[in-house]
C-alpha cells in the first residue's frame, strides 16, 4: 500500500468518526484503534507519520515482535485478540489496554504479572452477546461476577466492556448488539456504583453505528490498511 492511499483511508475514517459523532450529538472523544494485525511494520510506521498513534494487535507474539521493531514511544499498543494465559507476560508493560479479558483465570494471571511489574494494568472485559457463535467473551450471566472479581484486584484497572458481534453485511444488524452492551454497562454502573467509561465496539463495516450507540473506542482494520490475507496460521500464537 502506498502512503497516499493510507493517508486517504485514515482521513476518511477520521472524518466518518467525526460525522457519526455529530449526528449523535456527542462531544466526547472517540479513540480510533488502527487494527494492524498481520500487516507489516512499514505500514504501522507510515500510519504513525500520518498522526495515528493507537494500534491494535490480535496475537501476543506478533505484538511483542512489532513493538521491538518500532520502539517509538508515541505508539500506544492495544491487545484485542483471544488471549492465552501463558501469553500475558508479553503484554504487561507493553500495551496500554487489553480489550479481551473474558475469564477469571486470565484476570488472575494479569493480576500476578502486573503485580510483579508493579504496574496497574487497564483492561476491558469482552462480552459474548451471541450464544450461537463460537466467539470469545464472557457470557452475560457471568459478567457481573467477573466485574466484581476485577474490581478486587489491586493491579487491574477495569475501564469498561468490549464486544464483537457476528459479521453482518448490513451494519444496521449489528446495532442491537451495541445497544445491548451499552445497557449492560449502564446496569452494572448503577448496581455496583462504579464507572465503566469505555465501550470498545465497532469495526470497519459498522463503526458509525457503534458510535451512534455509545462506543468510545472503535477498532478499525480493513478500512485503514486494506484487506488481510485470509489464511493465517494462528496456532501457538
Ligand atoms: C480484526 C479485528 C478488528 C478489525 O476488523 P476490521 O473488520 O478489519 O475493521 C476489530 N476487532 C477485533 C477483535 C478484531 O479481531
Amino acid at each position: 500500500m502506498e502512503k497516499e492511499e493510507l493517508k486517504r483511508n485514515l482521513e476518511q475514517v477520521w472524518s466518518r468518526i467525526e460525522k457519526a459523532k455529530e449526528r449523535s450529538g456527542r462531544k466526547d472523544n472517540i479513540l480510533l484503534v488502527a487494527v494492524s494485525k498481520t500487516k507489516p511494520v512499514e505500514l504501522i510506521q507510515m500510519a504513525l507519520e500520518l498522526g495515528q498513534f493507537d494500534f491494535g494487535e490480535n496475537y501476543a507474539q506478533e505484538l511483542r515482535d512489532k513493538s521491538r521493531q518500532i520502539p517509538d514511544p508515541r505508539i500506544r499498543w492495544h491487545f484485542i485478540g483471544t488471549l492465552q494465559r501463558n501469553k500475558v507476560k508479553y503484554l504487561i508493560g507493553k500495551v496500554v489496554l487489553i480489550h479481551s479479558v473474558d475469564s477469571l483465570a486470565l484476570l488472575e494471571e494479569i493480576e500476578k504479572r502486573a503485580g510483579k511489574a508493579e504496574v496497574k494494568m487497564p483492561i476491558l472485559l469482552e462480552v459474548k452477546l451471541s450464544p450461537e457463535e463460537s466467539k470469545a467473551g464472557v457470557g452475560v450471566e457471568r459478567l457481573r461476577s467477573l466485574v466484581e472479581s476485577a474490581l478486587q484486584k489491586p493491579h487491574i484497572k477495569l475501564q469498561g466492556l468490549m464486544t464483537m458481534p457476528p459479521y453482518f453485511p448490513d451494519p444496521q444488524q449489528a446495532r442491537p448488539y451495541y445497544v445491548h452492551l451499552r445497557e449492560l454497562r449502564d446496569k452494572l454502573e448503577g448496581e455496583l456504583g462504579i464507572k465503566l467509561p469505555q465501550l470498545s465496539m465497532g469495526m470497519s463495516n459498522d463503526f458509525e453505528v457503534a458510535i451512534e450507540e455509545g462506543a468510545t473506542i472503535v477498532r478499525v482494520g480493513t478500512a485503514i490498511f486494506g484487506e488481510r490475507e485470509q489464511c493465517r496460521v494462528s496456532a501457538g500464537n
